[in-house]
């Protein structure tokens, strides 16, 4: 169990509280033991209680339910704080947009009790009468609750592989089930998976029914669940050659019917979509330049403790050295982001000090200087020239105000993009997949305006943002745009979230030519120092 998992039961602990009128007292310090474990560099639940305890925002009684959860898998007061709360309302509690307190005005005065109630008194206008509430609010959460419904059943491709790797090695103790493979949107390498599809090759489909059944799972239709790694659409099959036929079933949201599958022939299943398929039909060499996890060598954009990472600027360099990057750019907030605790400029200019020394000191990694500033409302940055020229490299990224139209987001972005110090365009549009859609951006315009600048684009690789979207990729191509796919790492631990940009980069056949952090150090070297 990561601290984040741990913490998010503390987290729902508080919500639940405050959602049921409880001690005050009690819930604060649940929201606290929340931020507080999430903060902690190494792992809570391998911790004794006398180490829990001694950490401040911890204490007896939240150490306790650390080992509780840890021992049983849960915590007894969670359980009975979620007998009395409607399955719906604890679903309300991860839609964006809408906090306990107004959960609970809208429980208590309309008697709503989930997302889909709550949508339905928004299209029927009840929510402007409610104190804390207005016309603006209610639209927004309109919106948010349409997403939320539209994707309610989906998952992270990043969560789905997790699952599917167990489900996989759980299948394999079965002693008829010969191999194992990924079908459907974990096979396409989809950024959002709407059913984890594993195709099962069997000697005898009878046996290997019945084996299944014995391991835990329990069908229900299409659909196998087990208690513990959750939902599965099995296909049991007898040959490599059904496999195929799997295999080439293309998920319901791709439309590949302008073409037969002789134009198919040799097109790796992921990179079957229809601008992929064109642009591999009209450079057939392309094939051969797709950008792979190994050619990788680079790991830009990364935070510390400096701002809001969880491992100190050395722990990050010891880590990506172990790693065998040959460069390592650090990137933590600027001052406005005052919430992910930005470094003002003294505090900047000693992290670039510190870099200096390391540097200076070691040659097996090259660590930059950078900053991740934050893009103001105007479009402009965060710190004045004279700081900014200290640094080798600018990543430039939008925080704040993300209730833009398009037009204002846009010009905002091409105005930061304008900015001669502005190296890199951090995750375009804001985008956290499955929770927040980001704001509206012309995203020819904003290519358009990095190709004329100079400037790359970020494809954050973190599983929840993989922001540029891949379908924007084609573009870029044609306009010989540069991307960056960086782990965005806030522990040093994922800095291996790079995969997932690079398997998200594959599905438009986007050539290692043209991303930034597939250069050699001394590639990398002379593009930065070439404005
Ligand atoms: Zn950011
Ligand atoms: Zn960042």
């Amino acid at each position: 169990m990561t601290n984040k998992q741990v913490a998010n039961k503390f987290k729902l602990l508080g919500d639940l509280m405050e959602l049921l009128k409880e001690n005050p007292f009690k819930y604060r310090s649940y929201h606290n033991a929340y931020r507080v474990i999430r903060a902690q560099p190494e792992p809570v639940i391998e911790q004794s209680l006398e180490e829990l305890e001694r950490v401040k925002g911890i204490g007896k009684a939240i150490a306790d339910k650390i080992h509780q959860l840890r021992d049983t898998g849960t915590i007894t007061t969670l359980d009975r704080m979620l007998e009395q709360t409607p399955p719906g309302i604890v679903k309300l509690l991860g839609v964006k947009g809408i906090g306990v307190k107004k959960i609970a005005t809208v429980w208590q005065e309309l008697d709503v009790k989930s997302p889909g109630e709550l949508l339905y008194a928004c299209q029927e206008n009840r929510l402007v009468e409610l104190k804390g509430f207005g016309a603006k609010t209610q639209d927004k959460l309109r919106d948010q609750l349409e997403y939320y419904l539209a994707t309610e059943d989906s998952m992270l491709y990043a969560i789905a592989e997790e699952a599917a790797v167990n489900c996989m090695n759980l299948l394999m103790q079965s002693e008829t089930i010969v191999s194992v493979h990924f079908v459907g949107d974990l096979l396409r390498q989809n950024p959002i998976v709407a059913e984890i599809e594993l195709a099962i090759i069997t000697d005898d489909v009878r046996d290997a029914a019945e084996e299944i059944a014995e391991l835990g799972f329990e069908s229900d239709g299409d659909i196998s669940s087990h208690p513990e790694i959750g939902d599965f659409v099995f296909h049991l099959i007898s040959d490599e050659d059904e496999l195929e036929v799997l295999c080439e079933l293309p998920p319901d949201h791709q439309v590949l019917t302008a073409y037969s599958s002789s134009d198919l022939v040799g097109i790796p299943y992921h990179m079957q979509e229809l601008t992929t398929i064109e642009y591999l039909k009209a450079n057939p060499s392309a094939l051969d330049q797709v950008i792979t996890n190994e050619e990788i060598k680079g790991c830009i954009h990364n935070h510390t403790t400096d701002s809001d990472g969880s491992h100190s600027l050395e722990q990050m360099v010891d880590q990506a050295t172990i790693n065998g990057y040959e460069y390592l750019v650090i990137s933590d907030h600027s001052r406005s982001a005052f919430y992910a605790n930005g470094l003002k400029e003294e505090r900047l200019l000693a992290q670039g000090k510190s870099i200096d020394q390391i540097n200076a000191n070691q040659s097996d990694i090259k660590v930059y200087k950078s900053v991740e500033s934050d893009i103001l409302n105007d479009g402009s940055l965060d710190y004045d020239q004279e700081i900014l020229d200290q640094l080798d490299l600018v990543i430039a990224s939008v925080h704040s105000n993300l209730g833009m139209d398009e037009l204002k987001a846009t010009q905002r972005l091409i105005t930061a993009i304008e900015h001669p110090a502005t190296r890199i365009l951090g995750h375009p549009t804001g985008r956290l997949l499955l929770a927040r859609k980001g704001y509206p951006i012309d995203y020819a315009k904003v290519i358009d305006a990095c190709q004329a600048n100079g400037v790359v684009i970020e494809l954050n690789a973190n599983p929840h943002r993989l922001d540029i979207d891949w379908t924007w990729l084609n573009y870029c191509i044609k306009k010989k745009v540069m991307i960056s796919i960086n782990p965005d790492a806030h522990h040093r631990e994922t800095y291996t979230h790079m995969r997932y940009g690079v398997l998200a980069a594959q599905k438009a056949a986007f050539p290692r030519e043209l991303v930034l952090n597939a250069k050699s150090l001394e590639e990398f070297e002379k593009w930065r120092s070439n404005r």
